[in-house]
């Protein structure tokens, strides 16, 4: 038998771990992970669940209950989809890039009839061409990415929140990169369900998804028909949410995190992390320019948690990110899908502050420069330091 290789899990000094998710956990909230385990049934539970939902609540901008999960992100998308959709029933993606067609492809794996507008990657979903198409037809939900991770774009939710409002059409939002670093206003702006996972703004590890249902989308989960689900069936996790339980066992110590996670954002106050995310990924962009790192959109809604930088002419991608790792330990995106070595990403999410930016600046600058890039010294941290004294 071969001897398995010594394997350290021990990432190297000076590690950065810079993507758009998993991002970097915070100190209490490793701590939190760590805590004795507790009785899933018992009054600590309970009480843990109950303070988790009432801190995550004006995060989400909403009074509804709200779900969690065992799954990363795309579990809290498929378990959504199968309980509000019925096999072969109608629904509208609006996709502007990867996390669309994966919307898209869920619904078509649970036997939806899938109609997608394609937008471009790069431009955000355009209301009025969404709410052409949703009068054209009988659909049960329009599925949209909030905060686009491929482009760094985010979609108006509030503008097609007017579009389905008054309809029985549901406006389902993935914002599993935005919520905790974009706003979100989901009662105000008529979102009727938002999903997010734990591991982006949120700062915890992977494998906590949640799910926010409003009135009518939970009226809808309690119809019969719909698909087949048993783990994943939201009519057991809302009657057991009303006594904070879960139906089956819950991921407790991705609890705790969160909810300590959660009390960070309460405790800073969440307009000032908001703020924050918008600021530093603002001196990110600005540093990038000045290094020749065009952002990959130019619509005006650009995201405050990833920074989606164009690759220059004549280089590679997927050599950015591997220098940044060999030279630096910092680990940044490229792309998996169609931008593939087109685009580099690199987070604005979680506890961050001017240091990480500005690190990352100085970094990527000599990795271009290694590369073949000119770039005259300090430019990109200069800029984004001026932008940030401003
Ligand atoms: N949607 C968006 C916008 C994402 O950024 C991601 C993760 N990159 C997902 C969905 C999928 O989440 P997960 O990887 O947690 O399944």
């Amino acid at each position: 038998m071969t001897a398995l290789p010594d394997a350290s899990f021990a990432p190297p000094p000076g590690y950065r771990l810079r993507l758009p998710g998993p991002t970097e956990v915070p100190e209490a909230v490793r701590a939190a992970l760590g805590r004795p385990m507790i009785n899933h049934r018992g009054p600590e539970f309970r009480a843990l669940l109950a303070a988790t939902e009432e801190l995550v609540r004006p995060v989400l901008g909403t009074r509804n209950p709200v779900v969690f999960l065992a799954g990363s992100g795309t579990a809290a998308m498929e378990a959504t989809l199968a309980n509000i959709l019925a096999p072969g029933e109608r629904v509208l993606v609006a996709s502007h890039g990867q996390f669309g067609e994966r919307f898209a492809e869920i619904g078509r794996c649970l036997g939806a009839e899938v109609e997608v507008l394609d937008f471009t990657w790069g431009e955000a979903p355009d209301p009025a061409v969404i709410g052409a198409k949703l009068r054209e037809g009988d659909y049960g939900a329009l599925l949209v990415t909030h905060n686009e991770s491929s482009t760094g774009v985010v979609a108006d939710l509030e503008a097609l929140g007017r579009l389905t409002r008054d309809t029985r059409t549901l406006l389902v939002t993935d914002s599993v990169s935005g919520l905790g670093g974009i706003e979100m206003r989901q009662d105000e702006w008529g979102v009727d369900i938002v999903v997010s996972a734990s591991q982006k703004a949120l700062m915890c590890p992977p494998g906590l998804g949640l799910v926010s249902l409003s009135e009518r989308a939970r009226a809808r989960v309690q119809r019969n028909e719909g698909m087949p689900r048993f783990f994943f069936d939201f009519r057991k996790a809302l009657a057991a949410a009303e006594k904070h339980e879960t139906p089956f066992t819950p991921n407790v110590s991705h609890l705790a995190a969160l909810h300590t996670a959660l009390r960070l954002i309460e405790t800073e106050t969440l307009p000032k992390v908001l703020a924050r995310h918008h600021r530093l990924a603002e001196a990110l962009r600005a540093g990038g320019a000045a290094m020749g790192l065009a952002e990959f959109t130019k619509a005006p809604r650009r995201s405050s948690t990833v920074v989606v930088f164009e690759v220059p002419a004549g280089l590679e991608g997927g050599d950015i990110v591997r220098l940044m790792y060999q030279r630096h330990a910092t680990v940044i995106a490229g792309a998996r899908n169609r931008l593939q070595g087109r685009v580099i990403r690199i987070g604005v999410m979680g506890g961050h502050d001017e240091g990480t930016v500005l690190t990352d600046l100085v970094q990527l600058e000599s990795v271009l420069r290694e590369l073949g890039h000119a770039v005259s010294p300090g430019a990109g941290v200069s800029a984004a330091a001026a932008f940030l004294a401003g």
